[in-house]
């Protein structure tokens, strides 16, 4: 960090900014120019406020020149994190590129094994779905709760989906991490700091949404608080920011693929479906984020979308979702990162299997 001082600042001012960075053991080199003067601190930050400091008697301005995030900078770390799902299939660096679909929220047995056995027909690996729901109006459908983790589980195991799904509540993260091999932080909670922190204890990646109002900087803040938690599996997610343009849902911000990538190790994936809020556009931004270099998406899917408890403005049909399929597999190809696609070995017994009646009819869990 660098403390220009104003032209003409007097000595006495000099000397009080450095009397404050001492008694805060902190080193400063002081250099004199002829007409003004800077102050250098050179390694940790901390111990000090730079806001404060910027109002200070004398000072001009106060410049950072390293990143706040320190376990998330590229910096420190010039590989990238590639995480490591437990058959090996890879996130991040030069692994294939993931897709995660999925509908916004685990409704029955019935409509997740639908679109489980069809996303995974396809070659998907991740199976997206929302038990506990972030819903703006507290009158929709909140979601199935432990009940829909359980079957997400289930449908998970039959299929050889890994199950992504988002944890709300910081009590709830020991819970939801036995169900979920990717928990999700959604953007309304990318700021919850004793949910991050909770997030940081356990083992299991961890999908940081951008919140809608997050600079990259704040995002990267916040995945700071995981990785400090001692949790080296992070993966961000762009999910669109709120501008002054209204045309979308919010603004897939494109751009956040390759300056995170620039800044940060971890990897990065975009969800095209909250970003856009209309089906008809989750395909373009979902082939420019594969074109930009993400990692991955995330792209809802129902067998009738037009039914979905939620979101189903921006939840593609299955017809849609195969036909972008095939475009992200040849944008990948023509940008040298391919897309996974995994082909599902049947085991007749399971994927012909009809489900039971009483599946799909989730009973309150019993207390
Ligand atoms: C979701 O992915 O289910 C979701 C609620 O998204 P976001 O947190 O980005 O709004
Ligand atoms: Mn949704």
């Amino acid at each position: 960090m660098i403390i220009v001082m104003q032209h003409g600042a007097s000595e006495a001012q000099i000397q009080s900014i450095s009397k404050y960075l001492t008694s805060r053991g902190i080193h400063a080199e002081r250099l004199d120019g002829h007409e003004q003067t800077v102050i250098g601190i050179v390694g940790k930050s901390g111990g000090y406020d730079i806001n404060a400091m910027a109002t200070m008697p004398g000072v001009q301005e106060v410049v950072r020149v390293s990143t706040p995030f320190r376990l998330a900078a590229r910096t420190g770390h010039p590989d990238d994190t590639i995480i490591t799902m437990p058959d090996g299939t890879r996130i991040g660096g030069d692994a294939p590129s993931i897709v995660i679909a999925g509908p916004c929220a685990v409704e029955s047995y019935d409509q997740l094994r639908r679109t489980a056995e069809f996303v995974r027909n396809l070659g998907v690996r991740f199976l997206r779905g929302g038990a506990f729901k972030p819903r703006t109006s507290p009158y929709s459908f909140q979601g199935l709760g432990f009940d829909g983790l359980e079957l997400l589980k289930k449908i998970g195991e039959e299929f050889g989906l890994f199950i992504v799904t988002e944890v709300m509540e910081p009590a709830h993260v020991p819970a939801v991490a036995e169900f979920a091999d990717v928990l999700q932080c959604g953007s309304r909670n990318m700021q919850n700091y004793p949910l991050l922190r909770q997030l940081g204890n356990v083992r299991k990646p961890v999908m940081l949404k951008r919140g809608a109002g997050a600079t990259v900087e704040e995002w990267l803040m916040a995945s700071e608080y995981i990785l400090a938690g001692g949790n080296q599996n992070v993966i961000l997610c762009e999910r669109g920011i709120r501008t002054f343009e209204t045309s979308l849902r919010f603004t897939p911000d494109i751009g956040a693929v390759p300056v995170v990538k620039k800044l940060s190790h971890l990897p990065v994936i975009v969800d095209p479906s909250h970003a856009t809020g209309q089906r008809e556009f989750v395909g373009s931004i979902a082939r420019a984020a594969i074109a930009a270099g993400a990692d991955g998406l995330m792209i809802e899917v129902h067998h009738d979308p037009d039914r979905s408890l939620s979101d189903g403005a921006q939840t593609l049909t299955f017809e849609q979702f195969e036909e972008l399929m095939g475009e992200l597999v040849r944008v990948g190809d023509a940008v040298n990162r391919p897309l996974l696609v995994e082909p599902f070995n049947h085991t007749p017994a399971f994927s012909r299997r009809e489900p039971s009646p009483t599946m799909g009819v989730v009973e309150p869990r019993a207390k």
